[in-house]
């Protein structure tokens, strides 16, 4: 293992994985801290995905040990701690506190914060924090409602966060290329400060402070500032030439399944209802889970085969508010869910072993119903949206776990389009 990863949130650790994986490292997401038998699995690169974002800071301090502690047991060279490009936290973490303990446990007494993100419009110059052309505490994220950001100086925000001091590597210097920014980091070590907020501005940035940052214990910050490292690792002789996006093939039937009522995904679900055969629940009507399932069931019979079907929740703004009103909020997603985390269950029972989800609360619901524990990442479908081959106590399947608003609109149609299965 040359990258071990602890990422606070399950979808930012799929785009540090996709990251990880364009830069030609085999890539693997583990769903949780791992039990201390776990095998590493076979990977360049393993990210484990927590949920640590907004939980009280001790909970996240302890999972994240727990999972460096799993990670340095198979060697792992380089530690990365991936958090959001909008360094979602309050002044009592998680970040904070996480990297405080992450400083500690490897001994290393320094890394670097940069969330920048450029292809996502997220830039960090003299330490502020950029979204599009506007600062953090005006993009909106002022009004967070967990992490409200109201402070766009990430040297002032981190300082809050943290009993060591932090430093700055201003864009001045990052423009001069990798080795001007490791003498800045260097400097501000020996200074005694524990972190150094880097400026970044354009993804040749990116790349030269990972590069900067080779012989780094701990590195921290979004998924953008990961793209240098593989090229450290090919340099260093340690990563093959095999083709990090390569999945085994999962011979099987093919299904699409929606709880995502986005825009985006309602638009997929109408492209797709023209390709494949699709049926659409109405939970307003049906607010039963148990008579949903029964539902799905009966159609599904005798269609799966190589051709995808789909399967869909999903309603317009409208009919989602009026099945809240009846049965309050929670309860009606809780519902949906269910049910459709059980249709899943029924299509793997069926054969299927290419699944398409769509929704990120959907996502979470079936991936914990089908007992899914790592997810090996594969080539993207769409960006953001990697195929992936996921193991746990079922059998191995393909699966694509998308957000609700990412995705083109023949998404679901072009997603089995490459499939060798
Ligand atoms: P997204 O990624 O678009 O936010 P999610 O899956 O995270 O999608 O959230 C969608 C939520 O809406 C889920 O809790 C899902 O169960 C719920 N849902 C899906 N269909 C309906 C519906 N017809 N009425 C009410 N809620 C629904």
């Amino acid at each position: 293992m040359l990258l071990g990863a602890i990422a606070d949130d399950f979808t930012g650790a799929t785009d540090l994985c996709s990251t990880l994986v364009r830069g030609g490292m085999r890539t693997v997401q583990l769903i949780g801290v791992p039990s201390p038998d776990t095998p590493a699995p076979d990977a360049d690169a393993v990210v484990v995905a927590l949920k640590s974002r907004t939980i009280p800071a001790g909970e996240a301090v302890a999972q994240s040990l727990a999972a460096l502690d799993w990670l340095r047991r198979f060697g792992t060279r380089q530690v990365f701690f991936k958090y959001c490009s909008t360094f979602d936290s309050t002044d009592a973490g998680n970040i904070g506190p996480v990297a405080d303990a992450l400083v500690e446990a490897l001994g290393c007494g320094f890394a670097l914060a940069c969330p920048a993100f450029p292809t996502n419009a997220r830039t960090v110059y003299q330490g502020h924090l950029f979204v599009g052309s506007v600062l953090l505490n005006e993009s909106g994220m002022e009004h967070h409602p967990l992490t409200p950001m109201t402070d766009p100086n990430l040297v002032r925000v981190l300082s809050r966060q943290t009993d060591g001091t932090v430093g700055l590597v201003p864009f001045a210097t990052v423009v001069q290329g990798a080795g001007a920014i490791r003498k800045a980091m260097t400097a501000l070590k020996e200074q005694g400060r524990r972190y150094a907020i880097v400026d970044a501005v354009t993804d040749a940035d990116l790349l030269a402070i990972g590069e900067a940052a080779e012989s780094h214990a701990l590195i921290t910050g979004g998924s953008g500032v990961a793209m240098g490292l593989p090229a450290n690792f090919r340099r260093a002789g340690l990563l093959g030439t095999h083709d990090a996006a390569d999945l085994p093939a999962t011979p099987g039937h093919a299904a699409v399944l929606a709880g995502s009522c986005s825009r985006a995904t309602l638009a997929q679900i109408g492209f797709a209802r023209e390709h494949m055969p699709l049926l659409a629940l109405d939970p307003l009507a049906t607010p039963d889970a148990d008579a949903l399932v029964a539902e799905a069931r009966n159609w599904i019979a005798g269609k799966l085969g190589r051709t995808p079907i789909a399967i869909a929740a999903s309603a317009t703004p409208d009919a989602v508010a009026a099945l809240q009103a009846k049965l309050g909020r929670d309860q009606a997603g809780a519902l949906v869910e269910d049910a459709l985390s059980r249709i899943a269950a029924d299509l793997v029972q069926g054969g299927v072993r290419n699944l398409v989800v769509a929704g990120g609360e959907t996502s979470g619901a079936v991936v914990s119903r089908l007992g899914v524990h790592s997810l090996r990442i594969g080539a993207e479908i769409d960006p953001g949206v990697p195929w992936t081959y996921a193991e746990g106590s079922g059998p191995a399947m393909r699966l694509a776990l998308k957000s609700g608003n990412f995705g083109a609109r023949d998404f679901f149609v072009k997603a089995f389009a490459g499939l060798e299965a």
